[in-house]
């Protein structure tokens, strides 16, 4: 796989199913970063690799809408995962070198303002919804 493969939902479970298995700690695992958070200065980025993207297509707007069927928010640490909407539609999915945990990223940002956000991948709350 490489960054610009597109991570079908049974793909994407799967990740979030050997995430979900992994219990050593690792420099990316504190904080566990269950929501969506702005990438914190100690994260070890460096043993990020891009596995894949949820982006459909680079060519054509994809929706700001987000899923929230149960009143979360964007940051709630129970709040969907759902690729078709914001702000997975964005993201590309990395995985660990490490000890293989897998997070999803986007940029948030316009102008001079940028904000890489992350979150781990996690199937207790990744649905699959058009
Ligand atoms: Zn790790």
């Amino acid at each position: 796989m490489d960054n610009e493969t597109y991570l079908q939902f049974p793909a994407l479970q799967t990740l979030a199913r050997r995430t979900d298995a992994v219990t050593v700690d690792c420099g990316c695992s504190s904080p566990e970063l269950d929501n969506w958070t702005s990438l914190p200065i100690s994260f070890p980025e460096e043993q990020l690799r891009v596995i894949g993207t949820l982006v459909r297509d680079a060519y054509s707007e994809a929706t700001f809408e987000e899923y929230h069927p149960h009143g979360t928010t964007l940051w709630s640490a129970e709040a969907p995962i759902a690729p078709l909407y914001f702000p997975y539609n964005r993201c590309t999915v990395s995985e660990c070198v490490v000890c293989q945990r897998a997070y999803l990223r986007y940029v948030e940002g316009g102008g001079y303002f940028v904000d890489p956000r992350i979150r781990r991948l996690r199937s207790g709350v990744l649905v699959d919804v058009a």
